[in-house]
Formats: structure tokens, sequence, C-alpha cells
């Protein structure tokens, strides 16, 4: 049987997260505003109207040129795009060709398929260009409307090189990129409010060749999941067709997210129907090393290279590391809580995954806006290794601590639940228990000592939890046993 590779590769429009809009100084993000509310002469079109640039929207791009090790280029230009299009009132788009802001660039991906070898596949950056969104069109039966509240939206193109081998490596992408964009506080990066596009280049071959054959394009796949079952149906079609002895036509495909189906659109135009030329109405944009170094100060430790150095340096697993580092916070929130704490980085993990993850993701909030802070969380952890409080107190201290935001070691003290490790007050309510309980006394006499755990959650509700598990078992299996 011949075995065949995908070659994909990912054309993505990522909106930035400006407050206003790229050439005129209309808000932004529409997405709770009524049809043609944020809408001006400027990105509407009108004769006599002036685009000017956001100074914002060029800072982004060189955060995220950056961060995907593209070179930015020194001096980029505007450009306009021919096309006609009912929802593009000034009949061009302004865009970037010939000289846009970053040129090349990669990410490196970590692959983790299940039960295979993990791998990195390096994603390579052909190019990526500053420009405007187009309005949003909406047919009705007998009519079409248009909102052109989305013109003039910030967008980043961003071009991969054909790169990506599978489906589940151009889902890994997005995720990557999500993730990526997120962290750099440049977009929302949301796919179901297309803060995040994606079109997909898919063609075929046969393994071991190295030429390209013909490729599809999918447009208007705009979920992880969608992208992952677009493409694979995609290669699967295209096996099917090479091996009925059909070549593969150049098409663009249309994603049916309902019918989870790939339609045939339009045949694309090519290049040179755009006509492009040099946008008369913008000057140049001039990447000083000043201006640059003015963006990039502060800039973050990566997430890939900060779940690298948390597996190194903190010796924690993978899968721990991936999931503290999948949002910036939650990692910052993870080590301030390692240093406040100063004991095993793998402890507080745990803390973490099982218990404040949980907190935040109820709450819909991010760990930095906790009031359960780094600094109580260690210092829950803390009494717990004093034997101050047990491990259940210290569970129930987190939810308490967030809805007071007072100190651990307060609520402990006003609410009395410090641990009683005496004996004699410990051994006082395992006598109680064993003279109110004489059927159970008798079966673990007779043998059955599994009932030393029903025993001890007698002790401790008669306590009120405070007891210290540990002593009450011991205590009680020697009254026992007597
Ligand atoms: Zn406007
Ligand atoms: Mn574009």
């Amino acid at each position: 049987m011949t075995e065949y590779e995908a070659i994909i590769g990912l054309e993505t429009h990522i909106q930035l997260n400006t407050a206003t809009k790229i050439f005129c100084s209309c808000k932004a993000d529409s997405w709770f505003d009524p049809p043609n509310t944020n809408i001006c002469p400027v990105c509407t079109g009108l004769p006599g109207s002036l685009p000017t640039l956001n100074k914002a929207v060029v800072e982004k791009g060189v955060l995220l040129a950056k961060a995907m090790h593209s070179n930015l280029l020194p001096m980029s230009f505007f450009d306009r795009k021919n096309y006609f299009y009912p929802d593009l009132p000034k009949g061009y788009q302004i865009s970037q060709y010939d000289k846009p802001i970053a040129r090349g660039g990669y990410l490196d991906m970590p692959m983790n398929p299940a039960g295979g070898q993990s791998y990195v596949r390096r994603v390579t950056i052909d190019n990526m260009h500053l420009e405007e969104d187009a309005g949003k069109t909406r047919n009705e039966p007998g009519r079409r409307l248009i909102d052109f509240n989305r013109c003039g939206v910030p967008l980043i193109e961003m071009v991969t090189g054909p790169d990506l081998r599978s489906a589940d490596e151009a889902a890994q992408y997005l995720i990557r990129l999500r993730q990526l964009l997120r962290w750099l506080g440049i977009s929302e990066a949301d796919m179901e409010k297309a803060h995040l596009r994606c079109d997909a280049n898919v063609s075929i071959r046969i393994k071991g060749e190295t030429h390209l054959n013909p490729k599809t394009e999918i447009k208007n796949v705009n979920s992880i999941d969608a992208v992952r079952e677009a493409i694979s149906k995609e290669i699967e079609r295209q096996i099917h067709e090479v091996e009925a002895g059909h070549k593969i036509e150049t098409w663009t495909l249309e994603w049916d997210e309902d019918a989870g189906v790939l339609r045939k659109m339009r045949s694309k135009e090519t290049e040179a129907d755009y006509r492009y030329f040099k946008e008369p109405d913008l000057l140049a944009v001039r990447m000083t090393d000043e201006w640059r170094d003015a963006i990039l100060a502060g800039y973050p430790e990566l997430p890939l290279e900060r779940r690298a150095r948390f597996i190194e340096a903190y010796g924690l697993p993978e899968y721990d590391a991936e999931i503290l580092t999948g949002e910036r916070t939650l990692s910052d929130y993870y080590e301030a809580t390692v240093k406040a704490y100063g004991g095993d980085p793998k402890r507080v993990s745990n803390w973490i995954m099982n218990d404040v993850l949980r907190m935040v993701n109820d709450a819909g909030i991010q760990a930095s806006a906790l009031k359960l802070t780094p600094a109580y969380l260690a210092e829950i952890i803390k009494l717990i290794d004093a034997g101050t409080i047990n491990t259940s107190t210290g569970k129930s201290l987190l939810a308490k601590v967030e809805t007071t935001g007072r100190s651990p070691a307060t609520i402990v003290d006003e609410e009395g639940l410090a641990q009683v490790s005496d004996d004699s007050a410990i051994r006082e309510v395992c006598a109680k228990i064993m003279a109110a309980s004489p059927n159970e006394t008798a079966f673990y006499k007779a043998g059955k000592v599994t009932l030393i755990g029903w025993f001890v959650g007698q002790v401790m509700k008669e306590m009120r939890g405070k007891a210290d598990p540990q002593i009450a078992r011991k205590i009680m299996e020697e009254m026992l046993s007597k």
C-alpha cells in the first residue's frame, strides 16, 4: 500500500486587541455592539477622508515578530489590495505587500502524540503583515445586510511555510499560537469570536517525495476542532482521488461547520488580480532601534521557554509544567508560591493543579485576581508542614481565605482550627467512641480491622476535623487491640 504524507501550511488572521481601529479612532472591538455603531468617514471609505496609522498596532506586531524570531524590516509600507466586495467600502483593503512589518521566523512546537515518540516540529514563518479587516455581510432571503463595524479592525496576517504534516500538528500550531498571543497580551485570540481565523493549504504526496503537488485551500474554519476535522477530511479526499487516478485541482473549499463537510467555493483570485500598489495616503513605517528597544523593554519569558525551565529548575513532570504554563498569570502564581513556600516545588504544583485551578475556573477569573494570594497559599502549606493544621483543614481554608481575604493564620486562630495532637484529649474521645459503639468494637476485635477507618472518622467528626488523623489512628488501634 502506498504511504502518503500531508503537506499543510496555515494562513492566520489575528485580531489585535487595540482600543481603536488601525486607521481611525473608532472603537475596535464591536462584539457586543449593534451593527454600524462604531464607524466613521475613514473606515467607511468616504471620499476625502484620510487614514492615520495607530501606533499600538505596530507595537503589537513587533512583539509577535520577536516571539516568532522574525526579522523586522527597518522600513515597511502599506499597500492597496484591490478587489470588489460589498463589505469593502473603499474597493480596496489597506494591507502590506512586498515590504511587510516582518519576514521569516519560526516556532518550535513540542509534539507528544498519544502512544508515540515525542518530537519537535519547526514551523517556519514566511511573513507577517499588518492590515485592516473588512466588514461583515449577512445574507437574508431577498436582501443582503452589511455591518461596517469590523472595517478597519487591526489584523496581523501570518503565513507559515508548508511545514505541518498532519491535522493534529495544524491544530497544535493554533493552540500554541493562541497561547502565545494571550501571553503577550496582544490578542484575545478567541476563535469563536473570530479574533483568530485560519485558512489551511493542504496537499499530499507519496512519502519520501520532495516536490509539492497542487494544493487546495480550506476557508472558514473557526475552531480548533474544525481545523482538525476539516483537514483530516481533505487529506482523506485527496488520497481517495489520487488512488482513483484523478488529478487534484486547486480548489478553494469552505468548511460547513453544521454539516461537517467541505464545499467548493468560487475559484480564487490570483495575486495579479489584486493590482497591489503603494498606499499614497500613508507614510512608510520606520522601525528605529530606539523604538524597537522601547517596545521590547520588559519582554516576557515565553510559555514554551517557561515550560522547559519549570521542568529543569523545579523537577516538575512535563504534564504539570504544561498545565502551569498554560496561561501567564497562572505560571506567575505558581512561581511566586514556590518562592514564598521555600519547600518542595512539586508539592506546590499539586495544590495548584488539584485545588487552586478549580477555584480559578469556577470563578472564571485569572489566578492573579484570587484573594488567595501566593503568599497565603504558601502559608497554608507551611501550617500543614508545621503540624499546626491537618491537610483537610488546609483544604477548607482555601475557600475561607478566598471569600474573606484574611490570612490563613488569622482564620485558624479565630475559628480555633489548630490541630489537636495532644494525646490525652484524643484518647478521651477515642474512649467515648468505643463506649458508644459496642457492636463495631466487637466486630473489630473479632478481626474486621478495616473498621479502623470508620473509627478514625468518628473521632475526627467528634473533634470537628481538628484531630491529627495519624495520632488518632494510632491511639484508636492501640485501644481497640487491648
Ligand atoms: Zn472609523
Ligand atoms: Mn489578509
